[in-house]
């Protein structure tokens, strides 16, 4: 008998044909907006005329509405990153179709824009991404590379792990919150220039169509 797939289609890489003009890849930050680690992150990619995509937390924009302006003023991408930051691997469709809504009607209040793109907190997939009305609604991010950088005590080991590891069409996932790391900050200040002169560019998640 043959066996039945079922696409469920969460990206972890952009596939070739998007990354054809060139050494594309793309950063992206979780667990935001921060007003200590956003405005530093955004800093670095401005100096650098860099853009991203940025996962936010519901409750963080309650709390900071102001970095999800800077974020649009400086036109990087916005993704939804639930609303409470717990995992969704063992919830249901309804409890994480709230967890998503929260967060979309934050974007939509304080900065009247919609996204389809989702990365659910810690990349924990659960059985909702099977959910027809998600699927219609939602296009799951994950990540091909995963430096940890929460993880992380030393910017430069942090560094060179990407510079090491990165290739054309990859999601970088890394964080902006700076409880937790000040090195991602610290890393992205060399490693930026780096990538630059090694020819990558930067692309951003919502000018893919999936
Ligand atoms: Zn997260």
């Amino acid at each position: 008998m043959k066996e039945r797939r079922i696409e469920i289609k969460p990206v972890s890489k952009i596939q070739r044909k998007h990354i054809d003009h060139g050494r594309m890849i793309y950063l992206t930050f979780d667990d935001g907006p921060d007003p200590e680690g956003t405005g530093s992150i955004i800093n670095v990619l401005a100096q650098n005329q860099v853009k991203a995509t940025f996962f936010l937390i519901g409750r963080n924009i309650a709390k900071y509405p102001e970095m999800l302006e800077k974020l649009i003023q400086d036109d990087h991408a916005i993704g939804n990153h639930g609303y409470s930051h717990k995992s969704l691997h063992l919830q249901s469709f309804q409890q994480v179709k709230k967890e998503i809504s929260k967060t979309d009607e934050l974007l939509w209040e304080h900065a009247k824009i919609k996204t389809r793109l989702f990365r659910p907190p810690y990349l924990r997939l659960g059985l909702w991404v099977f959910n027809p009305f998600f699927r219609s609604e939602k296009q799951v991010i994950m990540a091909s590379l995963n430096p940890k950088d929460f993880k992380s005590n030393d910017p430069h080991t942090l560094s060179d792990y990407i510079l090491k590891k990165i290739k054309p069409g990859d999601i970088v996932v890394l964080h902006d919150r700076s409880d937790m790391v000040k090195n991602t900050i610290q890393a992205l200040k060399t490693l930026i220039p780096e990538l630059l002169n090694r020819g990558y560019k930067f692309g951003k998640l919502d000018q893919i169509e999936f």
